[in-house]
């Protein structure tokens, strides 16, 4: 069984076709998805789809795109949305000096403003970080997140991975390891503990090789954890294994043996 931990499967390129993309996601092992919110909308969006269907689960957040744009009623309309059972993370969160859609000053205001959210919440915070490894690390620094969290499709170098790594945060791995130019993850993979990795497919974004440039699903996480596992030397049922159990150690929410009638019934089978 794998776990995607990030999709947005409520975008338009996945929601057209959802269940035809969940029937594939299933039929390649991708078991569980965790669909993610980047917005009040979106993040209210992500708990539907987790109500609807038992193997979806939910994060809930705003992303630094969106930061200028967020608000109390946005941040009161999150934190009771976080109380839902099957939301098992803050964010996406973070910094993206990439793209620079919100001013910088206000991303790192709204970084800690929602790691402060997050611990209120009870949950671990999952990070983008996209050309802003410092700013990232000094916020995480500065104000830790109580319950941990995740650098989500881990793109840094291996000195930072393991700033990271002794911060506690676990590295979660996409599409982009299996391009040809990767030799900074690659490392990064080779010298990581598996006690901290994490799959993931950030569909529609990211696609692996073959489908590279196309619409990601999340039944190409199967494509990601195969590399995974040559490039760690075991095998993909290794890879699928730890990968599983340390999702079950970050996202503490989750209930070791959970079924897939979910998380509503507390009567556990003799
Ligand atoms: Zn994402």
């Amino acid at each position: 069984m794998i776990w995607d931990v990030h999709a947005h499967l409520n975008d338009p390129r996945l929601a057209g076709e959802l269940e035809a993309v969940l029937a594939r996601a299933r039929a390649a092992g991708v078991e569980r998805i965790v669909n993610i919110g980047f917005d009040g909308d979106s993040s209210a969006a992500s708990v539907a789809l987790a109500e609807k269907y038992d193997f979806i689960y939910a994060a809930v957040g705003v992303h630094p795109h969106d930061a200028a744009g967020a608000g109390p009623q946005t941040w009161d309309r999150l934190r009771d949305l976080a109380r839902h059972p099957k939301v098992l993370a803050w964010g996406e969160i973070g910094l993206d000096y990439y793209r620079d859609l919100s001013p910088r000053d206000i991303q790192r205001r709204v970084f800690t403003e929602q790691i402060e959210m997050a611990d209120e919440a009870g949950l671990p915070i999952v990070i983008h970080d996209r050309d802003a490894h410092g700013d990232v690390l000094a916020v995480v620094c500065e104000r830790p997140p109580a319950h941990g969290g995740v650098f989500h499709s881990y793109s840094g170098s291996w000195e930072m991975a393991r700033e990271v790594l002794r911060l506690g945060f676990y590295l979660s791995f996409s599409g982009p390891i299996t391009y040809r130019n990767a030799r900074q993850a690659l490392e990064v993979l080779a010298k990581a503990p598996a006690d901290r990795l994490l799959l993931e497919t950030d569909c529609p974004y990211l696609p692996p090789e073959p489908h590279r440039g196309k619409r990601n699903e999340p039944a190409y996480a199967a494509l990601t954890a195969a590399k995974m596992a040559e490039l760690r030397n075991v095998s993909l049922e290794e890879i699928s294994r730890i990968t599983t159990e340390n999702v079950y150690r970050v996202f503490t929410r989750l209930q070791p043996g959970e079924t897939d009638a979910g998380m509503d019934s507390g009567i556990k089978p003799e």
